[in-house]
């Protein structure tokens, strides 16, 4: 019996329907993933219904007792995972963690050194549309034009030339492993605070699959729903001597009260990442994603950088004849999820683009391994050369569509939401 189907069908049937989306389709955009029942759970429970303003013990409303547990508990699973002095798990996204650390310790005009967005950076990084653009001076550095890799020399060389009070490390289109350790010389060198961003990563770096930014950072910022795989919202970690400052910047410095639900569900996805589990599912996402730009490569198909360390693969989409945007829009119509991306000096507008992004997270959740990644690999080759056929979309959306019964995601909510 659902609640909402008989309070508001409109949305019980949207949901409905969003649901048949992902169980028929291959998810396949980076920077998103499957979230467990538990975690989904969770966040559908009665603690969204507290106020909690402050932190555990120290809450400017009553009836906190059970919900101070609840964020105990998500801070101490937060701090094991990572190893970490100090976090914060308040934030009610990836933005508003980073807000919170340049809230916390920079001045307005201050200056940023960080990623360019158009190389793959973040909004947050001190795009002129983002409120981080708008308040500090902002310098950016890139990848360079033959790796397509961070070129450390150049970020030297940049912070050397401005001063930056913040070196910002971190990407939402990088398919490379990050050197903390040689941005943290480059700020020494400089007198900067190191803030990473790992919003896309931190499942990767949970694991220990990619190297850590916690001994090299004085903050680390992050999302819990990428490759986290737990509810969308953000998290700090930080040093013990910046705990005041960053808790007091949260709250009530950017934000009200704390999202109680939320905050469980994080707490679940913590301990999901201590489990053993979790590091066997990072490891296949890297897995899967290798395999899927070996499968591109020997198809013609040029990859940003020569191809993937992490969860994400960036194609160059230039030699197909394709843009970005066309290729999105193809290979969702055959069933498989993706985002059109600019690659790194990308000549085509924003809108366009001459890439996209493809992530394995998602897939991976739902179990695919090399073999069937293998073939998903190929009917989106035979989709992006050739775009225009219907016929050939629709048959391998059919077998799309197959796979995705093969391996099944969330059948539990499948007699809840029967017609
Ligand atoms: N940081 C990075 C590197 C991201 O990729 C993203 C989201 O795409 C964010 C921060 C922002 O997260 P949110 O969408 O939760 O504000």
């Amino acid at each position: 019996m659902s609640f909402l189907k008989r309070e508001d069908p409109e949305i019980f049937g949207l949901i409905g329907k969003e649901l048949k989306r992902l169980q028929n389709q291959l998810e396949m955009i980076a920077s998103e993933n499957l979230a467990s029942l538990a975690v989904m759970e969770a966040e559908g429970s009665v603690l969204m219904n507290k106020y909690a303003e402050g932190y555990p013990g120290k809450r400017y409303y009553g009836g906190c007792e059970f919900v101070d547990q609840v964020e105990d508990l998500a801070i101490e699973r937060l701090k094991l995972l990572f190893g970490a002095e100090h976090a914060n798990v308040q934030p009610h996204s990836g933005s508003q963690a980073n807000m919170g650390v340049y809230f916390s310790v920079l001045n307005p005009g201050d200056t940023i050194l960080s990623m360019n967005l158009a190389h793959g950076g973040h909004l947050t990084h001190g795009s002129p549309v983002s409120f981080s653009g708008k308040l500090y001076k902002v310098v950016h550095y890139g990848v360079s034009r033959d790796t397509e890799t961070i070129d450390y020399d150049e970020v030297r060389k940049l912070a050397r030339e401005h001063k930056p009070q913040m070196i910002v490390a971190g990407a939402s289109a990088y398919p490379r492993v990050i050197d903390f350790q040689a941005f943290r010389e480059i700020a020494d060198e400089v007198g900067a605070y190191v803030m990473v961003d790992m919003a896309h990563i931190a499942g990767l770096v949970a694991a220990g699959i990619h190297p850590s930014p916690v001994p090299y950072a004085e903050f680390v910022t992050s999302t819990t729903h990428k490759t986290m795989r737990g509810p969308r919202g953000g998290f700090i970690l930080c040093q013990e001597r910046f705990a005041k400052v960053i808790d007091k910047t949260i709250f009530p410095g950017i934000q009200g009260g704390p999202h109680m639900n939320i905050i469980a569900a994080k707490a679940v996805c913590f301990k999901e990442a201590l489990a053993p589990e979790f590091k066997t599912y990072q490891q296949q996402v890297v897995a899967n994603a290798q395999v899927l730009a070996e499968v591109l490569k020997a198809e013609g198909f040029r990859l940003v950088s020569g191809g993937t360390d992490n969860h994400l693969i960036l194609v160059d989409l230039t030699n197909q004849g394709i843009s970005g945007a066309e290729a999105e829009e193809a290979l969702e119509k055959a069933g498989i999820t993706v985002n059109k991306n600019a690659i790194p000096f990308d000549p085509k507008p924003p809108r366009i683009t001459s890439g996209i992004r493809i992530g394995t997270p998602a897939v991976t959740t739902r179990g695919l391994k090399e073999k069937e990644i293998q073939q998903v690999g190929e009917w989106m080759v035979a989709v992006l050369k050739d775009p225009g056929n219907g016929a050939l979309i629709k048959d391998i959306r059919a077998k799309v569509e197959k796979l995705c019964q093969e391996f099944p995601i969330y059948k539990e909510l499948d007699t809840l939401f029967a017609a």
